[in-house]
């Protein structure tokens, strides 16, 4: 029996993990985190018999120990930490949004428990160190985020020194083949094509950013320097990643979209589990196509490459710059466009040096939040913001 932590329970990839959970005799889960949203999170822990729960808002925290439910509440950043500890589980699941999941991730490695991944910023943010820290306790990080899995397995029994590219797959997001996004709306972005996700993850995917974060993920997470690893956009978001390797073979790793595989994959591999997921008939598809993002409409994808390339702190600057620009879109306060270039900005005005210690990412997190805060506020009276639902223009 494997036990589990899910930090981020009640969102997207949370949910999604207890149904895998729920489909399998060898996984548990001892404990469950949310952010604010008390409700949904004792409903899960009431249908999943979990006795412990951790939410990052005190004031969440407070109204759930006052609803009536027996079972403990821990509160704050010390709430994970104190979850964790009680817990003891063979793995954390970390699915947590944003930068907030690298304190967590530092948590468990630390304490040498395996990590789930699905907070790719943990490893944007925290690179090099989050990677040394895994090796210095021997814990595994293991990849959630769809593409990452599909690499994960194609080169796990490859002898080292074989592969010569990592191509990334993306969708390519709601605004493929545009050449003019100053006019879309926020419920333009959030119509993602084949993917049902969070919604900042699914800004990410219509801007490109998401494949950026993915690029700089890639990268730590199996070590290829940035010119080995391709984006290709995928429409059809079929095939979930690719290798190629030095003999000229092209392996690559194809199924629906559904993010219960990968989950089931980092939580359970290399076994596999029953799931109801409809096998691809290739023959039904018919065509698969593939495309060169479009690095001009789409700048995120180049910022990151080049944040990554630059590296130091630059991808923590990038990510932190992304996230306050992505909530300024999604409360209606920045364009679409706005956001690419809050984040342009911030990366071009903050120093970005190697950071020694976590603290040197909190501290430059935060720095670079308060930049974008600004530049996003004078973007936002330099272009006004689109509304209504798909007026946009092409
Ligand atoms: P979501 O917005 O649906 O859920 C986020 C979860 O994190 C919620 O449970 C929320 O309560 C919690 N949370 C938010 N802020 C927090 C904080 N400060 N402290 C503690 N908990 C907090 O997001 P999602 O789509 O499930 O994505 C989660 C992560 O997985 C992201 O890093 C995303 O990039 C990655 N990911 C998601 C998908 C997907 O299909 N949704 C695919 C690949 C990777
Ligand atoms: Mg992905």
């Amino acid at each position: 029996m494997k036990d589990i932590v899910i930090l981020g329970a009640t969102g997207s990839i949370g949910v999604q993990a207890l149904d895998v959970v729920g489909r399998s005799d060898d996984l548990s889960v001892s404990g469950l985190s949310a952010d604010c949203r008390w409700e949904p999170l004792l409903e899960l822990a009431r249908e999943h018999s979990i006795t412990t729960v951790a939410l990052a808002d005190p004031a969440a925290a407070e109204a759930a120990r006052g609803s009536g439910w027996d079972g403990t509440v821990l509160e704050g950043e010390a709430g994970v930490r104190e979850l964790i500890a009680r817990c003891e589980p063979d793995a954390v699941l970390n699915a947590i949004v944003g930068s907030a999941g690298l304190g967590p991730s530092i948590v468990a490695l630390t304490e040498g428990i395996e990590l789930a991944l699905a907070n790719k910023e943990s490893l944007v943010v925290g690179g090099e160190l989050v990677t040394a820290l895994a090796e210095a306790t021997g814990a595994r990080i293991v990849p959630v985020d769809s593409e990452h899995s599909a690499l994960h397995q194609l080169i796990a029994a490859e002898p080292p020194g074989v592969v010569d590219k990592l191509v990334l797959t993306a969708s390519g997001g709601p605004f493929r083949g545009r050449t003019d996004l100053s006019g879309v709306t926020r419920e333009d972005a959030l119509a993602h094509p084949t993917w049902e996700m969070g919604g900042k993850i699914t800004i990410d995917s219509a801007t490109l950013m998401n494949k950026g974060l993915e690029l700089i993920e890639a990268h730590h997470l199996f070590g290829v320097p940035y010119d080995r690893i391709d984006v290709v956009v995928h429409p059809q978001s079929l095939i979930h990643s690719l290798v190629n390797l030095v003999d000229g073979t092209t392996m690559a790793h194809l199924g629906h979209p559904d993010m219960r595989m990968p989950i089931a994959y980092a939580l359970h591999g290399p076994e596999r589990i029953d799931l109801p997921i409809e096998p691809l008939d290739l023959a039904k598809v018919g065509r698969l196509t593939f495309e060169e993002p479009d690095l001009e409409t789409f700048p995120c994808l180049r910022l990151a490459r080049e944040a990554g390339q630059a590296g130091g702190m630059a991808p923590c600057v990038l990510n932190a710059a992304n996230e306050v620009a992505v909530g300024a879109f999604l409360a209606g306060e920045l364009p679409f466009t706005g956001i690419a270039a809050v984040v342009e900005s911030v990366l071009e005005a903050t120093p970005a040096p190697p950071a020694t210690h976590f603290a040197d990412l909190f501290d430059c997190d935060a720095e670079a939040r308060r930049r974008a805060a600004g530049a996003a506020t004078i973007q936002a009276s330099a272009s006004p913001v689109a509304t209504g639902n798909g007026s946009s223009s092409r």
